[in-house]
């Protein structure tokens, strides 16, 4: 801290008023140097009263001032200013002289005098002086210091209150001046940036009008921003005690002036939390900022540092705090609220107690047709097409319906309508603004969108469920509204579908299902029966059709009509392809060894072969085993339509592997002729619906049954024909046929487990050619 300016005199000034001028040198030479001497009452008799320590007087001119001299004594209080009174000794003195002592003068001396004895009166007459005046610094000082205390203690519950830094530093301001009287409190910090400007952020006081002239001061370099600067930087208070001694080479100090500001002091905010700045206080008094004011006003400043810490730490906080929130509550990618949020929203609502005036209901909305474009067309892509439908989404609803992205395709609406006419009614009402809503939805997520280059033709499922109809549960409610959205997929899509009990009962059974599925794939619980494929002339055995069994706890072994389909839609189908394709292998290796030379059947989903069938890992499935010559993968007539080309391509593949492959269930597809050609097939497997038609009386079985018999030989495929049931069946096939044909079916045998087959398959091996006629 930079201490005040002194400004106490060196040697003591007496006035002196001596009508004989000869008392007057005399006094003068009996004093010497050590005195400063004034003799006369000049002008400016009203600051006499400060700018003497003395006055010597003698009977006469006191006579003459005597109501001067009685106005300067008091204008002096608190301090003394005390009065020698000089008389002449050869007369006594008048019994009026001495009543005076203690009213208008404070000593008499007569004269002639001793040197010792003069400057002995005077001496005790200055010693009162200075005594009184040393009384006076104390007072002062108390009065200040009781002030600055005052002042403390309001700024402390400020600091402890304020619940911003604006809130803070204002209101700072305003209590400094107003407890202590001074005339201006600003505060200011440096900028955020090491070259931005330092800027007064607050102020108060009467004389406020000054720092427009000061901002423009500090707007650019100056004396006052370098002083700023050093106090910062150097963390250190700086006192001005008399801001006119600056004169003349400050016009700001000039313009101070005209604001009645005499004394400054500057405290220095150095802050660990932001940027620094500094508190600076005028007083319109010169030498205001006595050393204990300023080590007060320091505490002073050292609470408001602590204060901005605090809130500058308590507002980061709130920010991260703030963020974290917006992070956990809001989906990354479209800005919408997310899961979480809704979680809590659904939550609000079903705690709040049932006024009935207000329901709601949930939209669960799926996109059919996103998938492609995200795997086609990379996630980019998707991602943009996903902003795109979010905001189309918004546009559709109410400002006070709730839009959130749940995941992936997936998108909840909450909407909610006013109730007026009763529970029925309502019902209805929501039920019925439920879907037109989602009918709206449908058509505006349909518009084409045009995303990286394409334009995209979307589709959307869906599903609304009722509050508090449909569940009391957040994720219940969310749970059944996407049941619902299934089912409106599940009737083709593009449509919404309302939540019901029997929707859950079937959503649950397949749920179960699902969990055993994959329960079953992870234990290798399914099994492989073989359906015996025989040479239709011969009834040999001459391969054996694989085809996947599901035993359960009870005994009954499922078949694949019952849960292939799911296992598609779960994804399953390629680990349990797979499983199939080398198990089949393995087992035809194990019969080769025993002598049983068959091919195998082994079928393959269109999911195994779109979108990323791979000829050589079919084979690699193979070859530890068998060769894959051995292996005819049955491929159904449809999945070769799903795209022409790469169906071409792969099955040329297979074919190159070594493998035989056969079109299987002919004649229930859309295949064309031109198509078939076109393909690396060897076998056609003729449906059971055609076989079962050969003994029904006025059928057109036979005449179709003949015609694929001609295209088979036409296109050089051998014909195998499914489902024969009957003797008569095998014997029209056979009939019909050219060549070797083969078949299957009950009349010979059931699918049936490994160990039935290869007893079957070896004694047939047993049996006479005639014999072999005979089914199993
Ligand atoms: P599919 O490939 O056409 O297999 C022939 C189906 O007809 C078998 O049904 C078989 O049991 C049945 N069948 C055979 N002879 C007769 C008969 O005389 N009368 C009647 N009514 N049915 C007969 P299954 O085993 O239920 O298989 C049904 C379908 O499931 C298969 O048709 C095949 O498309 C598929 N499938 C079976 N196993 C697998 C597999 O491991 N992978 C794949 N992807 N699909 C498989
Ligand atoms: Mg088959
Ligand atoms: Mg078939």
């Amino acid at each position: 801290m930079t201490a005040p300016n002194s400004s106490h005199q060196e040697s003591p000034r007496i006035a002196v008023a001596l009508a004989n001028p000869s008392n007057g040198e005399l006094l003068e030479r009996l004093l010497g140097q050590a005195f400063h001497l004034k003799h006369g009452f000049f002008g400016g008799h009203e600051s006499l009263a400060q700018e003497v320590d003395l006055v010597v007087i003698d009977v006469a001119c006191l006579r003459q001032h005597y109501k001067l001299i009685r106005d300067l004594r008091r204008r002096a209080n608190p301090m003394v200013l005390p009065v020698l009174l000089v008389v002449e000794s050869r007369g006594a003195p008048h019994p009026q002289v001495a009543d005076e002592l203690g009213k208008s003068v404070d000593d008499i001396l007569r004269i002639p005098t001793s040197q010792v004895e003069l400057q002995a009166r005077i001496n005790n007459l200055l010693r009162l002086r200075t005594l009184a005046r040393e009384q006076d610094d104390a007072r002062r000082q108390l009065v200040g210091v009781v002030s600055a205390l005052r002042t403390l203690s309001a700024c402390d519950s400020i600091v402890v209150r304020s619940e911003s830094e604006s809130e803070l530093i204002r209101s700072l301001c305003q209590t400094i001046v107003d407890e202590d009287g001074y005339n201006l409190a600003w505060i200011g910090f440096n900028g955020e940036q090491s070259d931005s400007a330092f800027e007064i952020c607050a102020w108060a006081g009467p004389s406020r009008a000054f720092v427009p002239d000061l901002r423009q001061n500090l707007s650019k370099p100056s004396p006052c921003a370098d002083t700023i600067s050093w106090c910062i930087r150097t963390n250190t208070t700086h006192v001005v005690n008399d801001i006119a001694d600056m004169l003349p080479f400050s016009p700001l100090s000039e313009r101070a002036i005209t604001h009645q500001l005499a004394a400054a002091i500057m405290l220095p905010l150095k802050t660990e939390s932001g940027p620094s700045g500094c508190l600076t206080i005028y007083s319109n008094r010169t030498d205001h900022f006595d050393h204990k004011e300023c080590q007060l006003l320091e505490r002073l400043a050292a609470n408001l540092v602590f204060g901005l810490d605090s809130l500058r730490t308590h507002s980061v906080r709130e920010q991260q705090a703030a963020e974290i929130h917006y992070l956990a509550y809001t989906d990354a990618l479209t800005g919408l609220p997310n899961r979480r949020h809704l979680i809590h929203y659904l939550d609000d609502i079903l705690s709040t107690p049932e006024t009935g005036a207000t329901e709601y209901a949930i939209l669960f909305i799926d996109l059919d047709g996103f998938k492609p474009i995200n795997d086609a067309l990379g996630h980019e892509v998707g991602d943009e097409v996903l902003r795109q439908l979010a905001q189309r989404l918004q546009a559709s609803v109410r400002d006070s319906d709730l839009v959130v992205r749940q995941g992936g395709d997936e998108f909840l609406v909450v909407i909610s309508g006013a109730v007026r006419n009763g529970p029925q009614q309502d019902f209805v009402k929501i039920v019925d603004i439920a879907h037109r809503l989602a009918n709206r939805i449908i058509a505006h997520l349909g518009e084409p969108l045009t995303v990286g280059g394409y334009t995209h033709h979307l589709n959307a499922s869906v599903g609304i469920t009722l509050i508090p109809e449909h569940g009391r549960d957040p994720t219940l409610l969310i749970e059944n509204a996407d049941k619902a959205m299934y089912e409106a997929k599940r009737q083709g899509g593009g449509q919404s579908y309302l939540f019901s009990k029997d929707i859950a009962d079937s959503h649950q059974q397949r749920f179960s299902l699902e969990t055993r599925l994959r329960q079953a794939m992870e234990q290798q619980q399914f099994e492989l029966y073989y359906q015996p494929i025989f040479e239709l002339s011969s009834c040999r055995i001459v391969a054996a059709e694989a085809l996947i069994r599901w035993p359960q706890d009870d005994g009954e072994v499922l078949s694949p009509g019952t849960f292939m389909p799911l296992v598609e839609k779960i994804g399953l189908i390629n680990p349990i392809g797979d499983w199939v394709l080398e198990t089949a292998a393995r087992q035809l290796r194990a019969w080769h060894n025993q002598g049983l030379e068959l091919s195998m059947a082994v079928n393959l989903s269109i999911n195994q072969l779109y979108p990323n069938g791979d000829a050589e890992h079919f084979a690699g499935l193979v070859k530890p085993y068998v060769d894959p010559s051995w292996i005819h993968l049955e491929v159904t007539e449809n999945a070769l339509m799903e795209d022409p080309a790469k169906t071409e391509a792969l099955l040329k593949a297979l074919n190159d592997q070594g493998f035989q492959l056969a079109i299987d269930d002919f004649g229930t597809g859309y295949s064309s002729l031109s198509r078939l050609q076109h393909l690396s097939l060897q076998s056609l497997k003729i449906d059971r619906s055609f076989v079962n038609e050969l003994d029904r009386p006025d059928s057109k079985g036979e005449a179709l049954v003949a015609i694929i018999h001609q295209m088979a030989s036409s296109l050089n495929l051998h014909t195998i024909a499914e489902g024969i049931e009957t003797e008569h069946q095998r014997q029209l096939l056979l009939d019909m046929s050219t060549g070797k044909a083969w078949g299957q079916g009950y009349w010979f045998s059931p699918p049936i487990p490994a160990h039935e087959f290869e007893r079957l398959a070896k004694a047939r091996a047993r049996l006479s050619s005639r014999d072999e006629m005979v089914p199993f």
